[in-house]
């Protein structure tokens, strides 16, 4: 494992950090996974309050084994459920006791997208509680983890003085959400970034069209070895010197072996701003690619849920996205995965939206789904189909 310092405080951190929020259902898998990614040398562990039975897991998993320690855990207080100063207290010490711990090494308020909703902590009193808990030893840094438009990021960056900061990149997100710039300015700060989305939802690996596939296994770098699209993928962030650790939300363990392999390849301090002018413009072709593509940004993370009228958006979005991008899924798989959760089930009340980090119009995301795969024969020919195979 390669290992980054932590300009702020000299922490020694894992180019690579297991992000939790897509924890495998299975608790033994996922505590092999666990385990495991520990013993490749991952020591950064990302959660959060709101990810279903996930501190819990991590903290069942971690707890009497001595792995604690060898762990730097990250969890995230969800802004929404701070109403008044005594709540930070209240959800903290629930997430101390679901990790089964007494401090949090690197703790977040979780998705601010605006100036607002930074102000909003601290009218509420979140600088007096983090200075508390920092002096108690409970909280050792204290970050944010962003999803909103560049401008938002450079304000909130400068509002405070962060230890550290979380957000979505990758080269298909060199100019969204915060961006190379919003990487440049925390860095200029001495503010170090932790990388989710790499892959964006997977997307960047295994989900690309057609072209952006033949790209890149045509691709060579400048020693002439081809690399599979999440190598590449995850080189690209990797090469910023401003990145501390990426996530990888592994849930099977040939992701995570191949993983650590390519942390060991490319992780280290000294790999960063090492790809050339050359390397630089595959990833441009690749983009030019992708936009090309009739895809929706939908990163899978299920904030959006759950609709009142049970629609499963991430999963159509996720087909939608694989027909236009990979030709892979049918009218047939999309009816039988979404029964009773299809796109045509959204009455558009509008719910969802403010809930999406992506900042996406899901009811013309879900009008996009439903024409694709929702014909006038569709609904006869669902109940047929689901008939014929679940009863
Ligand atoms: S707009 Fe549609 S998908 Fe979103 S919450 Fe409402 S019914 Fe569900
Ligand atoms: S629509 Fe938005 S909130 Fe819902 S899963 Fe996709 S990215 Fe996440």
């Amino acid at each position: 494992m390669q290992y980054r310092i932590n300009p702020k405080n000299g922490d020694r951190i894992s180019a690579l950090g297991f992000g939790c929020m897509r924890f495998p259902k299975d608790d033994a898998l996922t505590a092999d996974l666990v385990r495991r990614a520990i013993e490749g040398g991952v020591n950064y562990v990302d959660t959060a309050y709101i990810y279903p039975h996930n501190e819990e897991r991590l903290g069942a998993i971690l707890a009497g084994t001595g792995l604690r320690d060898r762990v730097h855990i990250a969890t995230k207080i969800p802004p929404y459920l701070v109403r008044r100063a005594g709540d930070f207290d209240r959800l903290f010490a629930t997430q101390l006791q679901r990790l089964q711990t007494d401090y949090i090494d690197y703790q977040l308020i979780h998705m601010l997208t605006t100036p607002e909703s930074w102000q909003r902590m601290l009218d509420r009193g979140v600088a007096d509680w983090v200075a508390a808990k920092k002096a108690s030893g409970e909280i050792r840094n204290f970050g944010f983890s962003f999803h909103g438009g560049g401008e938002n990021f450079l304000h909130i960056l400068e509002a405070f003085d962060w230890d550290f900061a979380m957000v979505q990149i990758n080269y298909l997100d060199e100019c969204d959400q915060a961006g190379v710039v919003g990487l440049e300015r925390a860095a200029a700060l001495g503010i170090p970034v932790i990388v989710m989305e790499p892959l964006r939802g997977g997307r960047l690996a295994a989900g690309l069209s057609p072209a952006a596939t033949k790209h890149w296994q045509e691709a060579r770098d400048d020693d002439g070895r081809a690399h599979s699209p999440a190598a590449w993928a995850l080189r690209w962030v990797w090469n910023r010197p401003e990145v501390l650790t990426v996530l990888s939300g592994m849930n099977a363990a040939d992701q995570l072996d191949e993983n650590l392999r390519l942390a060991d390849q490319f992780g280290a301090a000294d790999a960063a701003d090492t790809l050339s002018a050359d390397e630089l413009a595959l990833y441009a072709r690749a983009r030019e690619a992708l936009q090309g593509d009739d895809a929706i940004e939908c990163t899978n993370c299920g904030y959006c849920q759950p609709c009142p009228r049970g629609v499963n958006i991430p999963l159509c979005f996720s087909l939608y996205n694989g027909r236009a991008l990979t030709a892979s899924s049918s009218k047939m798989q999309y009816m039988l995965r979404t029964y009773g959760a299809n796109a045509g089930r959204c009455n558009a009340c509008g719910r969802c939206e403010p809930k999406c980090p992506q900042g996406l119009a899901i009811r013309t995301g879900l009008r996009r789904v439903r024409g694709a795969f929702e014909g006038p024969l569709y609904r006869p020919a669902n109940w047929v189909a689901h008939k014929v195979l679940h009863t």
